[in-house]
């Protein structure tokens, strides 16, 4: 468990990760690519940094 810093909830951090592809319209390319992970709180949907994670208690 966690406080939120943004709502001041206690609450289990929520792991996301989401994949995305960026054409820019073209279909040959070129694309980016990336992947993003992160936590969010499930109360308020804020991201939380590491920083909030290590104040874990
Ligand atoms: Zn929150």
């Amino acid at each position: 468990m966690i406080t939120c810093p943004k709502c001041g909830e206690q609450v289990v951090p929520a792991y996301r990760e989401h994949d995305s592809i960026e054409t820019h319209g073209l279909e040959c390319g070129p694309y980016e690519r990336w992947h993003d992970e992160w936590w969010e709180c499930p109360a308020c949907g804020e991201e939380l940094s590491p920083e909030d994670l290590d104040r874990s208690v």
